[in-house]
């Protein structure tokens, strides 16, 4: 948006060399700065370089005023719905060279030279793209539609902005789940693929790559695609085998229950990768959970466990040493919500809950029951997917919301299952679904 919005504005140079006189307060004789007529001279020259925008959405302008009792300007689009826009948002928002640094994408202009009861001495359409707004100092600001536009603060306006930004949409499922699989040397290759493969692991929580390279290492390929991976007390990748004196109960050949990994981080790593190398000739299936829909159906069917899981804080605790000495503790509700009282990040790892337990003790009692409900639904039948990997499979998923386990399998003195794993926070992970989105919409 950023770049058609510069070579827009670049082909107005007749009105940006005005605008640019104007801010630096160069007052020159052709542009006496402050001359009312000026501004009626102004409206005429940018009539006179108007021009329909090169590509990509628009939203056209059929008129514009400004309600100076409530402080908001109030477009009426040709559509024919209207929108309210402050006046202390737009002046904040000012998108001219002296408030934005365009190169950063960044505000300059600073809360301290903000008037938060500004007026505004004059505001026009000029052209059915673009308003312009005169400050009661004479600064000018300008304003495309198509920005407006996705920026308008109705209720649903703000929705529509919120799930292009976060894509918060989820389909739920359980046992019936049909784990959408692509090919891994597409998602390499193709930004389609890679696009896809994002919104559908934010969407339904899990993907299963296929045709790997059968290699250790591999994920770090794959975490390259994104940008980087979460480094852990566990390293940058590591490798799920039984191992002697395991420093976790992943690295053994027992039952692995429904959890979700490693909240003895205070931030949770938000994507899980798990790359089979080897997988165990009896045993060693995977189990997953949709844990937003079990924590729904808790909801649902027992409100009060819900609101016990959901506010009281659990510890956490890991201690050992793998990429280096490690003595974690944090504090998490075993259902974290987020401020609209949507269910945000699934805490729970019955390995690592620590026993020490700060909270009243007459919570303890009520706490274990709710946690035992939520587990029974958890392995509910109907609630469980269960699948076989094979050499070659990635499986990716969204660690906040997933719970996943592992049946036990049989082990001997060589190495049976191997699995290599790795992590990627949320942040990462949308950041290059915005970048790649971003980039697909570019004119070609
Ligand atoms: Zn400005």
């Amino acid at each position: 948006m950023w770049s058609i919005l510069t070579k827009h504005i670049l082909k107005h140079k007749v009105h940006c060399g005005f605008v640019t006189a104007l801010l630096n307060g160069q007052k020159s004789r052709n542009l006496p700065v402050r001359c009312p007529l000026l501004w009626r001279r102004w409206q005429h020259t940018i009539k006179a370089v108007q021009e329909p925008p090169m590509c990509g959405p628009s939203a056209e302008i059929q008129h514009v005023e400004a309600m100076d009792t409530e402080r908001f300007i109030r477009i009426f689009w040709k559509d024919g719905s209207q929108s309210l826009y402050p006046f202390v948002w737009l002046r904040d928002n000012c998108q001219c060279p002296r408030c934005f640094l365009q190169s950063a994408k960044a505000r300059k202009f600073a809360i301290e030279d903000l008037n938060v009861n500004t007026g505004v001495k004059n505001v026009i359409l000029s052209n059915t793209r673009q308003i312009s707004v005169l400050w009661p100092d004479e600064h000018i600001s300008e304003f495309e539609a198509d920005w407006l536009k996705k920026r308008c603060f109705s209720k649903e306006s703000r929705a529509e902005m919120q799930e292009e930004l976060f894509l918060p949409e989820c389909q739920y499922w359980g046992s019936d789940l049909q784990i959408p699989v692509m090919s891994y040397e597409k998602v390499l290759s193709s930004d389609e693929s890679a696009l896809k493969w994002i919104t559908t692991l934010k969407k339904v929580g899990i993907v299963l790559l296929d045709g790997a390279p059968v290699a250790q290492g591999e994920l770090i390929t794959l975490g390259k695609r994104i940008g980087f991976m979460r480094l852990t007390f566990y390293g940058y990748t590591w490798q799920v085998q039984d191992k002697k004196d395991a420093n976790n109960v992943a690295y053994t050949s027992e039952k692995l229950s429904l959890h979700t990994d490693y909240p003895a981080l205070q931030y949770p790593p938000g994507v899980q990768f798990l790359h089979c190398l080897k997988q165990a000739e009896v045993g060693g299936e995977s189990e997953v959970v949709d844990g937003f829909h079990v924590c729904n159906q808790l909801k649902e069917h027992d409100p009060e466990a819900f609101h016990i899981l959901s506010s009281v804080l659990v510890d956490f605790t890991d201690t050992g040493v793998d990429y280096c000495d490690f003595a974690l503790q944090s504090k998490h509700s075993i259902i974290e919500l987020d401020d609209n009282g949507q269910v945000l990040r699934i805490n729970f790892n019955n390995a690592t809950r620590d026993s020490v337990f700060d909270t009243p003790i007459k919570q303890v009692q009520p706490f274990y029951a709710a946690l035992k409900k939520l587990v029974s639904l958890m392995n509910e039948p109907t609630n469980v997917f269960c699948y076989r990997m094979k050499p070659g499979h990635i499986v990716t998923f969204d660690n906040w919301r997933i719970l996943h386990g592992r049946r036990s399998y049989q082990s001997d003195e060589h190495v049976s299952r191997h699995l290599e794993g790795s992590y990627l926070d949320w942040d990462v992970v949308l950041s290059r679904m915005r970048s790649l989105a971003q980039s697909l919409r570019a004119p070609k």
